[in-house]
Order: structure tokens, then C-alpha cells, then sequence
């Protein structure tokens, strides 16, 4: 059974999603009855003790609302223990530098978020001396080649930034189980709505709650999802008392009440990124388009397997030159121009005109073409979106 059709069996995603079971709402309550967990500004908690004690006593370590968070992002991810963070840098920063030691050694697929990149690369090697192999993880052999007893963590984003290649995760897992090491799997473009790491096997799961989670581009956030005990001990530490990089109480309100409509979001999100993708695939300034849920895409199988829909984020190569290419970007008008994605709103990145220092070259990692559209499918009418691209392609 792939997970769509396990979806389409009910697994009560929306519901959980809503937070509408008792179950879900009773921890919230405490007396008041809000349906709404309320906003705990709160710095501190008064001390008590014995039958009295507090769950919380300073807000940097815990906070009821940052723990009403927590379970949501657990119980979504299928996961024993959520962490909200200040970023999705901080969640990825604060995982490499629990788990990986000085001088440690990391196995990274070679296409993924340029953040997530220069933290490998200048931070974790350049600072602490982190040995780094990046691989075309789109082959697990070639996992299981890089992967020796000295290796501390494999790390994936799947679909990967810009380039949405795929990871087959479980074959990944295999090998890092046989290794006794952690699988960490950036699923930011899938979200836990179309793909379920955890139950692939991965060990540690990460979002850009930025993105699809909170869903409106009004909030900068982290989360990491986990089974393992002692790698949440360990992470829950690392953040609670030595980095202090977690979400503050009204970006959790945001990012949990984002969670609320996230089925009814992706849902529409994919539909309007698969019209846009055919719309594009038959476009002739359009030389390439990626997107999971094409046929053409050359994980398509991979795709429909582990993951249980396909999305809203596709790029496209535009068959042109950069001058028009910024022409096009000129006479988008639904379609914004700007980084990010995952918001309702339509967004286009061109990696090489907009954050030119941080576009690989392919030394270490997969080359990005230069004429390489990102696009982040939104919420709006899709005749919109395509009328939108046809007026603005030359
Ligand atoms: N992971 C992916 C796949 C991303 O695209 C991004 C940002 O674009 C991040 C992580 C970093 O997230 P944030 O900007 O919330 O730190």
C-alpha cells in the first residue's frame, strides 16, 4: 500500500491536523475550555512544589504553548518528540552539532538548500573540522559507498532545493541502520502531509516551518521530529539549555494554527503545481520541468511511492537568455518575484539572478543551471497562474 493509498484510506491526517479529538484538545484546557490553546507570553512560572509542581519553570527551556506545538508536530509527523525552533537553519545547525563531533564525518546528498550547504561546508568543516562527502544519493550505492565506521550522520533533503531530486529514503535507512548511525531527512517540500519519513525509516525528521507548516509567510521557523529517545535527549538539550534556539511563543500560535488547514493547503497546492507544471512541460521557452508528479520527471516512481502526493514546488529551465529571463520575472504580476515558498501566495526564484553567491557551481554540489526557475505553487485561482506565465514567457 503506497501512503496515498493509505491516505485515501483514512488515516485521519485532517482530524489530527484540526486537533478536534479529546484526546488532543485536553491538554490545552486546564479549566478554561479555550479551543484555541492560548498564547503563554510568559518568561518564568511560579516555583511549587510536591503535588503543586509546575510542568514549566523558565521559557527558553519549556513553555505550555511551545509544547502544545510539540505534540502537534509530533502526532503530524507520526513521531515520539517534536522541538520547535527559532528557523529551519537552527533545527538543521542544532542536529549537526549534537550529533556530529569535531573532526566527526557527515554523508550529504550534493543537491540541497544552499543554507543547509554553507552550514556543512563553512560551519561544520570549516569550524570543527567535520569531514563532508557529498554524494548523488539519487543512488544508494552510492550512500553505502561514502558510509564507514567513522561516519556520524547521513543527511537528505527530499525533494531537494531547487533541483527536487528524491532520496529514496528507506533504501537510504538501511544502510545507516546497518551502520547503527542516524538518518536525518529534510522533508521541508514534501511536508507531513505527502511524506512520512519516520515511517521510511529515517531517524530525525526537519522542516523549514517557514514553508508549507505555518503556510502564510509570517513566520520564521524550525521543527525536528524524532522516535529515537536518546537523540531527542540529546537535541532537547542542545537547544533548551546550551543554544537556546527555540520558536517563540506567537510563531508557535502561527505555525500551530498553520498546521490546522495543512491537508486542505497541500491539497490545493498540488493541484494548482500540477496544472502549472503540464502547462509548462508544453511551453517552448520552457526547456526542462521538475516536478515529481510528470511522468517525465525521472523519479516519477519514486514519488508515487514514498510519498503520497507530489506537492506544490517545481522548477522549470527557461530556454533563453538571463536578460529575458529578468524580463519574464518583470512581467509576472500574480506571481511573485522573491525568495522562500510554500505561503498561499505564487513565488518564482531564479537562484542565479537573485542569491547569485550561494548558487552552486557543482564543485561539491549538483550544478545549478543558470537559467533555472524555482517555483513555489500557491493558492490562487489556477487560471490565473497559467494566464500569468503565458503573458510573461517571451
Ligand atoms: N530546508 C529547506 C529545504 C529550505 O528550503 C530552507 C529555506 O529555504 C530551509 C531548510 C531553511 O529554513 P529557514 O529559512 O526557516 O531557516
Amino acid at each position: 500500500m503506497t501512503q496515498r493509498d493509505d491516505r485515501l484510506d483514512g488515516n485521519r491526517f485532517a482530524t489530527k491536523a484540526v486537533g478536534s479529538t479529546e484526546t488532543e484538545r485536553r491538554p490545552h484546557r486546564r479549566g478554561t475550555n479555550d479551543v484555541v490553546p492560548p498564547i503563554h507570553l510568559t518568561t518564568t512560572f511560579e516555583w511549587a512544589s510536591g503535588d503543586d509542581a509546575n510542568e514549566h519553570d523558565y521559557s527558553r527551556e519549556s513553555n505550555p504553548t511551545r509544547a502544545a506545538l510539540e505534540d502537534q508536530l509530533a502526532r503530524l509527523e507520526g513521531g515520539e518528540h517534536g522541538l520547535a525552533f527559532a528557523s529551519g537553519m537552527a533545527a538543521i545547525s542544532t542536529t549537526i552539532l549534537s550529533l556530529v563531533p569535531p573532526n566527526g564525518h557527515i554523508v550529504a546528498a550534493d543537491s540541497l538548500y544552499s543554507g543547509a550547504e554553507k552550514l556543512l561546508t563553512e560551519l561544520a568543516a570549516g569550524h570543527f573540522g567535520v569531514d563532508i562527502d557529498f554524494v548523488d544519493a539519487r543512488d544508494p550505492d552510492t550512500v553505502a559507498a561514502a558510509v564507514d565506521s567513522d561516519t556520524d550522520l547521513v543527511w537528505v533533503e527530499t525533494p531537494s532545493n531547487p533541483l527536487i531530486r528524491l532520496y529514496d529514503i528507506r533504501s537510504i535507512a538501511e544502510i545507516t541502520d546497518d551502520h547503527d548511525i542516524p538518518l536525518g531527512v529534510d522533508s521541508t517540500f514534501g511536508s507531513p502531509y505527502f511524506q512520512a519519513p519516520l515511517e521510511l525509516g529515517a531517524d530525525i525528521v526537519v522542516h523549514s516551518t517557514t514553508k508549507y507548516l505555518n503556510g502564510h509567510s509570517d513566520s520564521i521557523g524550525g521543527a525536528i521530529i524524532t522516535d529515537d529517545d536518546a537523540v531527542f535527549e540529546q537535541l532537547a538539550f542542545a537547544q533548551r539549555v546550551g543554544l537556546g534556539n527555540m520558536l517563540s511563543p506567537f510563531d508557535c500560535y502561527l505555525v500551530s494554527r498553520g498546521l490546522k488547514t495543512l491537508p486542505a493547503r497541500m491539497e490545493h497546492h498540488e493541484a494548482n503545481a500540477i496544472a502549472v507544471a503540464r502547462f509548462l512541460e508544453n511551453h517552448d521557452r520552457v526547456s526542462c520541468v521538475y516536478y515529481p508528479g510528470l511522468e517525465s520527471h525521472p523519479q516519477y516512481e519514486l514519488a508515487s511511492e514514498q510519498m503520497s502526493g507530489y506537492s506544490g514546488m517545481l522548477s522549470f529551465e527557461f530556454d533563453g537568455s538571463l536578460i529575458e529571463l529578468e524580463a519574464f520575472l518583470e512581467g509576472l504580476d500574480v506571481f511573485t518575484p522573491g525568495a522562500s515558498l510554500g505561503g498561499v501566495e505564487s513565488l518564482v526564484e531564479v537562484p542565479s539572478l537573485m542569491i547569485p553567491d550561494e548558487v552552486s557551481h557543482g564543485e561539491a554540489t549538483a550544478e545549478i543551471p543558470e537559467t533555472l526557475v524555482r517555483v513555489s505553487v500557491g493558492l490562487e485561482d489556477v487560471n490565473d497562474l497559467r494566464d500569468d506565465l503565458r503573458t510573461a514567457l517571451p
